[in-house]
């Protein structure tokens, strides 16, 4: 087995017009990381390092993922992503070796992106009953941190539903250096993310963008919209006759009743 097959590294195929709403949020990572790039020969010839490390924090299932792949696709990085507890194997030394080998692959595939999700379970605040294990690799991620060369044109991005979960080292460490809140979407931006995902349904006339705001369905997440989306495609395709000459539509009703799914499913 290839060793190096193991983060999968790829240039993603999420653009930033991909994302509904977040439009100060997407500005932001612009200026923090995608514009200094761009620049960064005048960045390094005033001595400063490019990318340095961004971190996401907000509620689960509202784009911090995707934001972090929109960054590498626009720069046209590799991106290599873990999730925290997929690093969580108490066996001495085997998750401290796997995070070595994803900033080894990471440097070897460079320019590339690390993205770090579920970050509050790989770096968690320390406490006199963290396992040792746990402490061995926060240390093993902060000696990563330090020994990337600024130079060495790797970003790291992290994500965490738990900012004030995180381990104080590592937000000390220098390496985070941009900090952006994704929060849930305002009903303006619920609409946004609506229009991304409709867009790829064969929608009926009426399913708009408006009729959609009208709802109010002012709880929904990015990913519970998604969800929406999907489930009133397959409740669609149930009710399709094959044999008959209309074409396939997802409906009003179609919507209204995979929300109603959504919502009795989140209750369970
Ligand atoms: P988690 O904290 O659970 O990792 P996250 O903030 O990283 O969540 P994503 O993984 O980026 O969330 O989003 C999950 C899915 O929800 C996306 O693949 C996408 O389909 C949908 N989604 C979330 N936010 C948006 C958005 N702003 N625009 C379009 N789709 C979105």
């Amino acid at each position: 087995e290839d060793d190096t097959d193991q983060f999968e590294p790829e240039i993603p195929s999420v653009t930033f017009d991909d994302i509904g709403g977040l439009r100060g949020e997407k500005q932001r990572l612009r200026e923090a990381v995608t514009k200094p790039v761009e620049y960064s020969d005048t960045f390094r010839q005033a001595g400063y390092s490019v990318g340095q490390g961004i971190l996401l924090h907000g509620p689960p299932g509202n784009g911090k993922t995707m934001l972090a792949k929109a960054v590498a696709n626009d720069l046209a990085y590799q991106f290599l992503s873990v999730k925290g507890p997929e690093l969580e194997q108490p066996l001495v030394g085997v998750s401290e070796d796997q995070l070595r080998e994803l900033f080894q692959t990471a440097r070897e595939h460079a320019p590339s992106v690390i993205f770090f999700d579920e970050f509050d379970s790989l770096a968690p605040s320390r406490k006199t009953d963290t396992p040792v294990w746990k402490d061995d690799l926060v240390n093993t991620l902060l000696s990563e941190l330090d020994g990337l060369e600024p130079l060495a044109d790797v970003i790291v991005m992290a994500a965490t539903n738990r900012l004030n979960e995180l381990d104080d080292a590592v937000l000390r460490s220098g390496r985070f250096d941009t900090f952006i809140e994704i929060p849930s979407p305002s009903l303006e931006e619920q609409v946004e993310i609506f229009a991304v995902h409709i867009a790829d349904l064969p929608a009926a006339e009426d399913v708009t963008t408006e009729w959609f705001g009208s709802l109010r369905l002012s709880d929904l997440s990015g990913a519970d919209i998604m969800a929406v989306c999907r489930k009133a495609l397959e409740f669609a395709v149930r009710d399709f006759d094959a044999g008959s000459t209309q074409r396939l539509v997802v409906t009003r009703a179609n919507i209204q009743a995979a929300v109603e799914r959504l919502r009795s499913e989140l209750q369970e």
